[in-house]
């Protein structure tokens, strides 16, 4: 890893990425800027996990890297709508979802700050990957989520020897609460800690790597706080910069209807994530968040690359989950809002440009019927 340092995302200024900083003094947003190198001809010979892109992540030595061997998920070729589309199989990384490209480069990183303990707050995967990964880095862990959160998740994150807090009431209680523990612990959050993006960025490079550099015209992925759209976009934005790629790929986000405040701001014009009063209760529950950190942030990435922000409704989620499950993928319902709204946007796409999208989490945690 050659340089890196953080900028904070409403003032410019600029902090070492050597300090256990995950915030700026005003308790404003940080980037993480990288000055990403690789050189593809070495590659070939590396083991098939996300650290085979070694150069692009943020960890100065070798001897912090966290790894359970994770990355390099495969990519499929399925048909939905009779329109080929190729799915990236996210809800095969060890704990089920893609989080674990986020949770292994930020907990590589509290190894490398040499910190002993941190806390984070979630609707269940992001817990379950900073749980894990705290676990095989010995590093003591709070995880914070919504009394509601799905047992299964509950049971893994206890498992992995986290300690769970259980918050009464919507996913924001449980955010506060993570941010009032952050006070004097780490804050491993997957939204505020930009290394967890640097390390969702990964997902760019493999599609660019396992498609030799053939970048599909779309990717379609769900967004509630958007830790894959903005890995994504930020892995794609290192390929351009390091002249791998010629063009970035159209972002699509897509959000359950009952509560989609980036879709609202979307069709609306405006460039901050919309007020959604009452969300209603979605079978997508890992995208559901009505008050996204980065709102803006998202929103910006979408339209740099020309995508869009998309809804889907409840009905059209459920269809999507039973549709791949009779393909034989046994996916979270969640990971079937991308696959609806994938749907949503082939009704007006051009057949002859290519879609990728992903699988992002495992059906087996599912507790109830979809
Ligand atoms: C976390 C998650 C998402 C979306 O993540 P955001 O970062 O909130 O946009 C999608 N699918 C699954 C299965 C997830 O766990």
């Amino acid at each position: 890893m050659r340089s890196c340092h953080l900028v904070c995302r409403s003032t410019g200024e600029t902090f070492s990425a050597r300090e256990p900083r995950w915030c700026s003094p005003q308790g404003e947003l940080l980037d993480l800027v990288v000055v990403p190198h690789l050189e593809p001809s070495l590659l070939p010979n590396r083991p098939h996990t996300l650290w085979r892109y070694r150069e692009c992540l943020p960890i100065d030595r070798d001897e912090h890297i966290i790894t359970l061997a994770e990355g390099c998920t495969p990519i499929l070729a399925i048909t939905i709508d009779g329109v080929p589309v190729m799915v990236k199989q996210e809800q095969l990384f060890p704990t089920g979802s893609y989080k674990d490209r986020g949770a292994a480069v930020l907990m590589s990183k509290v190894r490398e700050l040499g910190i002993s303990h941190v806390v984070q707050d979630s609707s269940g995967n992001a817990g379950c990957a900073i749980a894990a990964y705290a676990a095989a880095a010995a590093v003591g862990c709070e995880i914070f989520v919504p009394e509601l959160t799905s047992p299964a998740k509950l049971l893994q994150i206890e498992a992995y020897g986290a300690r769970l807090h259980k918050i009464p009431g919507e996913r924001q209680a449980a955010a506060e609460a993570a941010l009032a523990a952050s006070r004097t612990s780490y804050y491993a959050s997957h939204v505020w800690n930009p290394f967890f993006l640097h390390g969702t960025k990964t997902f760019a490079y493999e599609v660019w790597e396992q498609l030799a550099g053939r970048i599909p015209d779309a990717i379609v992925v769900p967004v509630g706080n958007g830790t894959l759209l903005l890995g994504a976009f930020i892995g794609f934005t290192e390929l351009l910069e390091m002249n791998l790629i010629e063009r970035m790929p159209r972002l699509f986000g897509v959000q359950a209807a009952g509560c989609a405040p980036l879709y609202h701001s979307w069709s609306t014009g405006r460039t901050t994530a919309a007020a959604v009063v009452a969300a209603t209760p979605t079978p997508a529950e890992g995208i559901a968040i009505a008050r996204p950190m980065r709102g803006a942030q998202i929103l910006a990435a979408v339209k740099a690359s020309g995508g869009e922000m998309v809804a889907v409704d409840d009905d059209c989620i459920r269809r999507a989950w039973r549709e791949m499950a009779q393909k034989g993928f046994y996916i979270e319902p969640t990971a079937a809002a991308a696959i609806a709204g994938v749907q949503e946007i082939l009704k007006t796409w051009d057949d002859s440009k290519t879609v990728l999208t992903a699988f992002t989490g495992h059906g087996l945690k599912c507790n109830k019927p979809v």
